[in-house]
Parts: C-alpha cells; sequence; structure tokens
C-alpha cells in the first residue's frame, strides 16, 4: 500500500489528502495521504507533496522542522514529489528579487528560476483551462491564486504547461512543479499521473 506524504505545516494540506483519495479511487491505486509536521512521518514514504500557501513560511518551517533535509534527500534518491503553486517556489534552485531579498529557503531541486506573484495585482487568482503535456489533451482547470511563473529552465527540467505566455509547469525526473492549484478542482488526472509515477 502507496504511503503520500503530504507537508502540512501551512497551506492547502487538507485539500491535498482529499484530492489523493479522490485519485486514488480513480486509478483504483491501494494507498493512503499522510499529514506530515514530523520529519520521522516521511520514513518510508512513496511519494511527497508540497502545497502551496506562503512559500516563505512553509521554507522556514520545513527548515526549523528538519522536514526539509529530509525532502531534499528523499527526492534526490528518486522519491516522486510534486509541488503546487508556493510548493513550485519552494522546490527552485532560484527565485526572483523578492525570494532573493527575503532569503527564504530553497530546496533548489528544480532548475528553473521563479517569479513570485507572476501575474500581477489586477489578475491574483482566476480559473483557466490549460494544457498539461503529460496528460491527455483535454484541458485542465487551471485554479492561480497569486501563482508563481518559471522565468527560466535549464538542465534536465522539461516545460510541461505554459498560460499567457509563461511557464506554468515543470517536470525533471521525479519531481512535478505546477503553478496552479489541482487539488482545488475535481479533476484528479494529475493527482492520478502522480500516484502512478509513485506506484512504479
Ligand atoms: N504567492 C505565494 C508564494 O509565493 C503562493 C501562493 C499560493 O500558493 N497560492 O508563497
Amino acid at each position: 500500500m502507496m504511503r503520500i506524504g503530504v507537508i502540512g505545516l501551512q497551506g492547502a494540506v487538507s485539500e491535498h489528502i482529499e484530492a489523493v483519495k479522490r485519485a486514488l479511487a480513480g486509478s483504483g491505486l491501494r494507498g493512503e495521504a499522510i499529514w506530515v509536521a514530523r520529519p520521522q512521518q516521511l520514513e518510508g514514504v512513496d511519494g511527497i507533496i508540497i502545497p502551496g500557501g506562503e512559500s516563505t513560511t512553509i521554507g522556514k518551517l520545513m527548515k526549523i522542522t528538519e522536514i526539509f533535509d529530509i525532502v531534499k534527500r528523499l527526492a534526490e534518491s528518486g522519491v516522486p514529489v510534486l509541488g503546487t503553486c508556493a510548493g513550485m517556489v519552494v522546490l527552485a534552485k532560484r527565485g526572483d528579487e523578492q525570494v532573493m531579498r527575503t532569503k527564504q529557503p530553497l530546496l533548489g531541486l528544480m532548475d528553473i528560476s521563479v517569479v513570485r506573484n507572476a501575474f500581477g495585482r489586477q489578475r491574483e487568482s482566476f480559473e483557466a483551462d490549460i494544457q498539461i503535456r503529460i496528460l491527455d489533451e483535454r484541458p485542465f482547470p487551471g485554479v492561480f491564486i497569486r501563482a508563481p511563473a518559471v522565468k527560466e529552465v535549464w538542465g534536465d527540467a522539461e516545460v510541461i504547461a505554459e498560460f499567457m505566455g509563461k511557464i506554468v509547469g515543470v517536470k525533471q525526473k521525479n519531481i512535478i512543479a505546477v503553478a496552479f492549484h489541482p487539488e482545488l478542482t475535481s479533476d484528479t488526472r494529475l493527482h492520478e499521473y502522480f500516484l502512478r509515477m509513485c506506484y512504479e
């Protein structure tokens, strides 16, 4: 039975736990989602989700709880990781001036640079259909909330989604990051894709 650890320090944690449950039911895979607040709870997990919220807070709390180093080590050893919105920021190698100024901790697991709140004040939150290249052709309902975007990708990072000329989804080997919130929709395709990565 698969165990998916959702980093539960701040942000949309219960929404991801519910989304994993729906995706498990939809895919017929057996597993559970666990709310991770202590590093020991990550022992033996098959996958890790870093939710949306406030990336500065999530990064700092991951450091304080020592979850930060464990996630980094597990991801480097091949455990699949899904980061959404703030989770995308935390996964990045480089950030914009705001990230540098606040010195927020970045896991540096993905060859991407990120811009926080990339869609500006006028469009703080919105929903838009987007195409995700690793899924089927059907558009995915992208829920964007003060969303970041990826400015540059290099190395092994591949772009999997774009919107308004900005990169909003990236995959690098065992790690996926999206700027939007798949857990806030009833579309379970991205979570199901992630669960299959965790199952392999
Ligand atoms: N703008 C937020 C950040 O960078 C992310 C917003 C979100 O996760 N909904 O922390």
